[in-house]
C-alpha cells in the first residue's frame, strides 16, 4: 500500500503528460535516466535568467550568489549521503567520471605490480574498464566475485577472492541490470579488515536507498545525478577525507591549486584540489532541487512504492508463455530484466514502443555478466516514484500482444 500521492508527483513532471505514437507514454527505462520535476527545470532556467556567473573568485554580486548556490548544492549532496563534511563532497559529471578519478588517483599513488583490484561480476562498464586500465597502468591484476545464478552476488567466493593482496573492493549497490541490493557493509567490513579500500557505485543505490556513508564506512560512494531526478552532466563523489588528502590530484589548472610557479604547483584544500577548471555550476545547483524533492517524499516511501509496482508488474508478467524473469535475489530494487523464449528482445522494445512503452534492451552496459547468465541480453523494465500501477497493467498487456505477434 502506497502511502504517495502519485497522481499530485506526476503534475510535477512535463515530460510525462504525452502521446507515443497515438498512446499515452508508459515511461519504464528509469534506471537509464529519470525524467525531471519541474523544481528542477526552473532551477536551471533561474540561474541562467538571473545569476549566471563564474563562481569562487569573482568579487560581484552574481558570482557570489552564484558560489552561495552551488556550495548549497554541495551541503544538499553532503547531507543526501550523511557525509560528516563537506570537504569529502565532489562533484563530478557522474559515477563513470568519478570511477575514472579514483582509479587514476590510484594508479598514480597506491596501485602497484603485484596487488588485486575486486570487482564484481555484475558491475556496469564503468566500474570495469577504469580499473582495467588502471591495472594495465601498474601490473595490478584484477578479481572478479561471481553472481550466483539467482542474480545474488557469491559473498563466500568474496571471502575467498579477498586477502592481504586486495587493495581495492569496487562493487554496485544495486545492479542496474537485475535490480540485485547486494549487502556492501558486510563486504566493506570484510574488505577493510584486509587494508583494502571500499569504492560503491550508487548510480541506482543512491536514488532507492537511503545512504549513509558513515555507516557503510566505505572510503568512496559514487552517484549520477540524472539517475536521481536532477540533470545530467552532474554527478557526486564521496571521498573519504583521510584518503583524499594522501591520493595525488586527478585534472590539473584552475580552482584546484593553491599556488602555482613554473618550477612548482601547491595544490588547494578539499574539495577544490579534485575540481580543476569551470565546473557544471547550472546542473550542480539543480541538483540541490532534485534532493530535496526525494528528500520531501522520503526514501523508504519511494522504494516502498517502486517495490510494490515491482511485484505486481512481476506477478503480471510472469503469466506470459515462455517469459524468464532474469535476476531474481531476495533483496531488489524496482527493476525488472526478463527474457522470452524465441522472441528476441530488441523485437520487444520496438513493438513496445510502437504501443507507447518505453524498456530498455540489450546488455545494460554489462556484458561481462549477460555472459555469465549465458544471455545475450534482457528487456527492462525499470520503476520511478512518479509510475503507477495502472501504468504497469499497460505494460503488462503491451507485452502480451508483443509477444504473441513475435511469436
Ligand atoms: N553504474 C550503474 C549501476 C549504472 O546504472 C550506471 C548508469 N547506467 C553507471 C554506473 C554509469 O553512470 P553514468 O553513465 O551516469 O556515469
Amino acid at each position: 500500500n502506497s502511502t504517495l500521492d502519485v497522481h499530485a508527483i506526476r503534475q510535477e513532471f512535463p515530460v510525462l503528460h504525452q502521446h507515443i505514437n497515438g498512446k499515452p507514454l508508459v515511461y519504464f527505462d528509469n534506471a537509464a535516466t529519470s525524467q525531471k520535476p519541474r523544481v528542477v527545470i526552473e532551477a536551471l532556467k533561474q540561474y541562467y535568467e538571473q545569476y549566471n556567473a563564474n563562481i569562487h573568485r569573482g568579487a560581484h554580486h552574481l558570482a557570489v550568489r552564484a558560489t552561495e548556490a552551488y556550495e548549497q548544492s554541495r551541503e544538499a549532496a553532503r547531507r543526501f549521503l550523511n557525509a560528516s563534511s563537506t570537504d569529502e563532497i565532489l562533484f563530478v559529471r557522474g559515477v563513470t567520471e568519478a570511477v575514472n578519478l579514483v582509479a587514476d588517483c590510484l594508479s598514480r599513488s597506491l596501485l602497484q605490480e603485484g596487488d588485486e583490484v575486486l570487482i564484481s561480476a555484475m558491475e556496469h562498464h564503468s566500474n570495469i574498464v577504469p580499473w582495467q586500465m588502471a591495472c594495465e597502468r601498474t601490473g595490478a591484476t584484477l578479481k572478479v566475485i561471481p553472481v550466483k545464478e539467482n542474480g545474488e552476488l557469491d559473498t563466500a567466493q568474496a571471502d575467498a577472492l579477498l586477502s592481504a593482496r586486495t587493495k581495492v573492493l569496487s562493487v554496485v549497490h544495486i545492479s542496474n541490470a537485475l535490480g540485485s541490493i547486494n549487502p556492501v557493509k558486510e563486504l566493506i567490513r570484510k574488505a577493510k579488515a584486509r587494508g583494502a579500500l571500499t569504492f560503491i557505485d550508487g548510480a541506482q543505490g543512491a536514488v532507492h536507498l537511503p545512504i549513509d556513508v558513515q555507516d557503510l564506512d566505505c572510503d568512496f560512494y559514487a552517484f549520477s545525478g540524472h539517475k536521481v531526478y536532477a540533470p545530467t552532466g552532474i554527478g557526486v563523489l564521496y571521498g573519504r577525507r583521510s584518503v583524499l588528502e594522501k591520493l595525488p590530484p586527478y585534472h590539473g589548472g584552475g580552482e584546484m591549486i593553491k599556488e602555482v610557479t613554473f618550477e612548482k604547483t601547491t595544490y588547494n584544500e578539499l574539495p577544490f584540489k579534485y575540481e580543476a577548471g569551470t565546473p557544471n555550476i547550472a546542473d550542480a545547483i539543480a541538483l540541490r532541487y532534485a534532493i530535496e524533492f526525494v528528500e520531501q517524499i522520503g526514501k523508504e516511501a519511494m522504494l516502498h512504492h517502486e517495490q510494490a509496482l515491482l511485484h505486481y508488474a512481476t506477478d503480471l508478467v510472469s503469466r506470459i508463455d515462455g517469459l524468464q524473469v532474469i535476476g531474481q535475489a531476495k533483496e531488489k530494487a524496482g527493476i525488472l530484466s526478463f527474457v522470452i523464449e524465441g522472441v528476441h528482445h530488441h523485437d520487444i522494445g520496438v513493438l513496445l514502443d510502437n504501443m507507447g512503452v518505453a524498456i530498455r534492451t540489450g546488455h545494460h552496459c554489462t556484458q561481462p555478466l549477460m555472459r555469465c547468465l549465458g544471455l545475450e541480453g534482457t528487456s527492462r523494465a525499470s520503476f520511478a516514484v512518479y509510475n503507477t500501477p495502472e501504468e504497469v497493467e499497460r505494460f503488462a498487456e503491451a507485452l502480451k500482444k508483443a509477444a504473441n505477434m513475435l511469436r
